[in-house]
């Protein structure tokens, strides 16, 4: 859980603007694949201005589809990256997110493959 109330409110704070008009659902790859509200843009900005924002913290992959058609012009990738900042800060990443920042500190990529030479 995030522990920063400055941090969850500036979370608050991008989300807010979110007016439920569900036309970014139509855009998300992520609810195309799971095809529940929970992993809707409109889903992932009420969870994250509540409690729930862990439960769907890496359900985003940050391609900002949702972001171009946003009457509200809401940055939902920047609430999720800032929301994801917090929990590294905290040591509280999942384990495949602590696994993946090892990898790119060893090797410069996330699966920690070092590049062939040619
Ligand atoms: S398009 Fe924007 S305002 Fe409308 S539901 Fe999606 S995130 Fe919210
Ligand atoms: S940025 Fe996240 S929420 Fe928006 S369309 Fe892409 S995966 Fe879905």
């Amino acid at each position: 859980m995030i522990e920063s109330e400055n941090a969850k409110e500036e979370i608050r704070e991008i989300v807010g603007g979110c007016i439920k008009c569900g036309l970014c659902r139509s855009l998300c790859p992520v609810l195309r694949e799971l095809k529940e509200e929970q992993y809707s843009p409109r889903g992932k900005a009420m969870m994250l201005s509540d409690e729930s924002i862990e439960k769907i913290i890496y359900d985003c992959t940050l391609c900002k589809a949702c972001e171009k058609q946003c009457p509200a012009n809401l940055k939902l990738c920047k609430a999720f990256i800032h929301a994801r900042a917090v929990l590294v800060k905290q040591k509280k990443e999942i384990p495949e997110n602590r696994e993946m920042i090892k990898n790119l500190e060893k090797s410069g990529n996330m699966f920690g493959t070092l590049e062939e030479e040619n």
